[in-house]
């Protein structure tokens, strides 16, 4: 996979109201393209314009250059995300720190931090995480990070997202987060019909959070389809899954949201393990520490 470098013209994308599942207020990607390679990836989409998703990176050179004059501008504190379209700790992270140079702009400007990742590398970072919550913890957590875990199987996980770290690994990490004060969480999503979505994985997925420490877990079960991502799927399916294709095309035609058949019980047990182990389904939107409570930091 080759790696190129861009100037990108901005970089920080604001919402109006922070969403409703992940809290985020802002968000950023420092890359396009991503070296995980999980079959189900939304951002082959064709609305994306990422041509060559699978076989190119491009790096935002200027990345920490724009964010810190970007936020200069930025009265209002909220969540920043990073990882909706790549994913910040893909192997070339390691060598660019990129992620972690951004990070260290947002405990420099004291701004909070959602990251979402696939990758125990995020743990390299766990003094800038310390960092970024001792400046904008004390109400909500001032530094948060969702790690994607879609199956607890690891061989599993090794055909649906071959690049990444496996689950075993993001287990632990979120334990090492959990253990070093930071606010660590599951994102439970997609569920792939016919392959994840029976009960035992999600208990699985749910209660294995639950002794690492997570907070919060945010499943989804479906997955989205459309265009050339479909195409990709598909043949990918065909490769690691034979037979499976026939079913998606038979249940979901060309529709763009494939949820699970067994939704409606995967939600009951959720609830129920959720309720059971205390897990938030979402992350709250940021609110920052009042006057007395930053007397007391
Ligand atoms: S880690 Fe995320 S962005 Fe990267 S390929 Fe997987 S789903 Fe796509």
């Amino acid at each position: 996979m080759t790696v190129r470098t861009i100037e990108a013209k901005t970089l920080l994308a604001g919402h109006k109201t922070p969403d409703s599942w992940f809290g985020i207020k802002y968000t950023l990607n420092l890359y396009r393209g991503c070296q995980h390679h999980c079959i189900y990836c939304d951002s082959r989409s064709e609305c994306y314009g990422i041509a060559d998703f699978d076989g190119e990176v491009l790096v935002k050179a200027n990345a920490v250059e724009l964010l810190d004059r970007e936020l200069r501008s930025k009265r209002v504190k909220g969540y920043v995300s990073t990882g909706a379209m790549n994913d910040p700790y893909m192997p070339v992270e390691r060598r660019l720190g990129l992620t972690r140079r951004v990070l260290g702009v947002l405990a420099a400007r004291r701004f909070p931090v959602h990251v979402m990742t696939k990758s125990d590398l995020v743990l390299r970072d766990l003094d800038l995480l310390g960092e970024i919550e001792a400046a904008c913890g004390g109400v909500t957590p001032g530094a948060v990070v969702s790690i994607t875990i879609t199956c607890a199987d690891d061989a599993l996980a090794r055909q649906l997202e071959p690049a990444a770290p496996p689950p075993s690994a993001r287990f632990a990490a979120i334990a090492e987060l959990a253990a070093h004060g930071i606010c660590a969480g599951v994102l439970l999503m997609p569920v792939l019909p016919f392959i994840e979505d029976d009960p035992e994985n999600i208990r699985q997925v749910v209660t294995r959070a639950h002794a690492a420490g997570a907070r919060h877990v945010i499943p989804s079960w479906g997955v989205t389809l459309r265009d050339r991502q479909r195409e990709h799927f598909y043949a990918e399916l065909d490769q690691r899954f034979p037979g499976v294709r026939a079913r998606y095309e038979q249940r979901f035609g060309g529709a763009y949201s494939a949820q699970s058949p067994n939704a409606p019980a995967l939600e009951a047990l959720f609830t129920e393990l959720a309720a059971r182990f205390r897990l938030a389904r979402t992350v709250a939107p940021y609110r920052a520490p009042g006057p007395e409570q930053l007397a007391l930091l």
